[in-house]
């Protein structure tokens, strides 16, 4: 079953420990971006911190959480590249996305802010926010890419393939992962 996020309602101590706590869950996981629905938490959060995923000679994209985020625009230009997920082991494809976006957002300082962006950042943030209404990247793949990844999504429900890190899975189940040596 989908496991939806509901809107913050108040930016106070309990939230502001959250991001900091799916900083370090993703962090740990080697991942670019987590929603809040991705360590149990129906909440409209994500994080996300893309300079391990960008070009040694660009400008990083400082870490960034966005609360109760909004896409607002996306553009007609799309690009394609290979995504992963962390609730999604060792599935990695390529997904046609908007390639630049305006989202609205709150920070952690209860600041309502407007983003304009593209390339990974503009990426990353509508993988997620796709996360927080139960939407995952291999849901919008082509129908035949769609098929042919069946068998190996079958195998990340069954449990047979198991990340490194703990997470929960799309069909809500909590995986501990497996321990680093
Ligand atoms: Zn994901």
């Amino acid at each position: 079953m989908k496991k939806l996020t509901n809107p913050v309602t108040e930016i106070d101590g309990k939230v502001k420990k959250l991001i900091d706590d799916m900083f370090e869950s993703m962090y740990n996981a080697d991942g670019i971006g987590l929603a809040a629905n991705q360590v149990g938490e129906s909440l409209s959060i994500i994080t996300i911190d893309t300079a391990p995923a960008q070009k040694e000679n660009e400008k990083k994209n400082p870490p960034i959480a966005l609360i109760n985020p909004i896409l607002e625009e996306v553009s007609e230009n799309e690009s394609d590249y290979q995504e992963g997920c962390l609730s999604v082991p060792d599935l990695h494809e390529k997904v046609i996305r908007p390639v630049s976006i305006q989202v609205r957002y709150y920070n952690e300082n209860a600041k309502e802010k407007v983003l304009n962006t593209d390339g990974i950042l503009a990426r990353v943030i509508q993988h997620e926010i796709d996360h927080l209404s139960g939407i995952l990247f291999y849901e919008r793949l082509t129908p035949i890419r769609r098929t042919l990844v069946k068998n190996k999504l079958k195998n990340i429900q069954k449990g047979k393939i198991i990340p490194a890190y703990p997470m929960i899975l799309p069909d809500g189940t909590r995986i501990e992962g497996k321990v680093k040596e």
